[in-house]
């Protein structure tokens, strides 16, 4: 590696990426490419003689950018987005460039101890209870992703229980959720090895915004106590993917406490909000929980990947992840004085996350970074506005952050032959009008089904966002169904 050529190098990406970013919204929003594009692209075989940067750029360039969706395009409104940033890209080069792997203290007290720092400040502005901090007998650790957090806490709840009632029982421990959690919780729990048929999607309806009502959740508890299984886990969720739906924690944890059972608390997206005092009423209640994740790489300026996890109690997790291998024995660990967070986490080796999440703090401060969040919220707001303005439009579940589910009422749109669309023609006619705005490449939105109804998510919260973009998205929006109804 040499210290010249690295420096030449390096400053040719950044250039190409500063140059990405101001080209960025001429880009179809949505890749337009077909499948198996680059292969025709590239060479049936790898270069057997070096190639210089500029030829590689060229060809990222040329064959790379076209088949990229452009996450960070202020026009990307789909999913949950993934936030960009100076300060997250910057932390994320000191860790690439350092490339220490700090799966214990010693491997590198730093990567450790910054990450233990930075667990307790952001834990401290969420306004998450002491007890879930270093600080109050807690802990949080950085991971890959939300699957990855509820894998592990799984893991630990699993583990707790069975140590208590005996392996042999492995096959009777049941795990609860709603009909609108992510689906990482169930992949979590097939990884973690609970009969599939012990999985529990609990029916939410829109008469509670899609939130788990906790009778729901205690009346299959008792049905499972009563079968002879025995209740382990359950995952709430504040802003689910779907609809930004909450769950009620405090009457669930409550629910949950009656019985033992493990609460997670999924706020992958949502949890950023909570740096903003007017959020923190959806925490109501989560003394009652276990453990509590967000994912930083989303709406917190951190680039992926960067999930954040805190339990209240991290012994029950060290116990069910650590590993005491000869080859890693040293002095510090051995006092039991430091965290090895290779015992928190699924994998060995680990990245030196915390840099980024410190460089996002510092290089904002708290003040930009909720002008960050409040921004996007007013956004949605506004399109919110725009969409009580058109008859034709309507929002379908509660907003509570910076997504809008909206769609074309059945009831304002006629078919040809003037006769009004029923609830599966308006989920037809919405599913055609999004892939038609999406296809054009200029905004990129995607859909959910909630409570049998197809709505169209237009999620806010892409660093390069502002008013005209929304504006653009709705005139978009508006234009590609006036079409489809003329
Ligand atoms: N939970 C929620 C509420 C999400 O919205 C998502 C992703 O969008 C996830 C979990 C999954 O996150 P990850 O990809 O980090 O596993």
């Amino acid at each position: 590696l040499d210290p010249d050529e690295f420096r030449r190098q390096g400053h040719l990406i950044v250039d190409f990426l500063a140059d990405y970013y101001q080209n960025v919204e001429k880009y179809p929003v949505r890749s337009q490419v077909e499948p198996g594009y680059l292969r025709k692209c590239l060479p049936k075989i790898a270069p057997y003689e070096p190639e210089p940067i500029e030829t590689i750029l060229q060809d990222v360039q040329k064959d790379i950018i076209p088949g990229l969706t452009h996450w960070q395009s202020p026009n990307f409104f789909a999913h949950f987005q993934c936030n960009a940033s100076i300060a997250g890209f910057v932390g994320e080069m000191l860790s690439t460039g350092f490339n220490v792997v700090g799966f214990n203290w010693i491997s590198s007290p730093a990567a450790t101890e910054l990450e233990s720092i930075v667990m307790d400040w952001l834990g401290k502005l969420l306004n998450l209870p002491t007890s879930f901090l270093f600080s109050g007998g807690g802990g949080g650790v950085l991971q890959g992703t939300t699957c990855e957090a509820m894998l592990c806490t799984l893991t630990a709840a699993r583990d707790q229980m069975l140590n208590k009632i005996g392996r042999e029982n492995m096959g009777k421990l049941v795990v609860y959720e709603s009909d609108q959690t992510h689906f990482s919780l169930q992949k979590a729990a097939k990884i973690a090895g609970i009969n599939p048929s012990n999985i529990r999607s609990l029916m939410t309806t829109k008469s509670t915004a899609f939130g788990l009502s906790p009778d729901s959740l205690r009346s299959a508890i008792q049905s499972d106590i009563k079968s002879g299984l025995i209740p382990l886990f359950f995952c709430a969720t504040i802003g689910t993917t779907s609809s930004n739906a909450v769950d009620p924690l405090g009457p669930l944890c409550d629910v949950a406490k009656d019985y033992n059972i493990w609460v997670h608390i999924d706020a992958a997206y949502a949890g950023s909000a909570f740096i903003c005092s007017e959020f923190h009423y959806f925490l109501h209640g989560i003394d009652g929980a276990n453990s509590f994740s967000l994912n930083a790489h989303k709406w917190f300026l951190t680039t992926l990947d960067c999930c954040c996890l805190w339990l209240k109690d991290p012994s029950a997790l060290i116990k069910a992840l650590s590993t005491d291998p000869e080859i890693l024995k040293n002095e510090a660990s051995d006092s039991n004085q430091v965290v090895d967070y290779k015992d928190w986490q699924i994998a060995l080796s680990r990245r030196f996350r915390a840099m980024k999440i410190w460089f996002v703090l510092r290089s904002y401060g708290v003040s930009n970074l909720r002008k960050f969040i409040r921004g996007h919220v007013k956004m949605a707001k506004h399109f919110e506005g725009l969409i009580a303005m058109d008859k034709r439009f309507e929002v379908v579940v509660p907003r509570n952050f910076a997504m809008v589910c909206f769609r074309v009422s059945p009831l304002m749109v006629a078919n040809a032959n003037q006769k009004l669309l029923g609830e599966e023609d308006a989920n037809e006619f919405n599913s055609k009008l999004l892939e038609s705005i999406n296809a054009a490449g200029r905004v990129y939105m995607t859909h959910a089904v909630v409570g049998g109804v197809y709505v169209i998510r237009l999620a806010v919260g892409a660093t390069l966002t502002d008013y005209c973009h929304v504006n653009k998205a709705w005139k978009e929006i508006q234009e590609h169904a006036h079409t489809m109804q003329s």
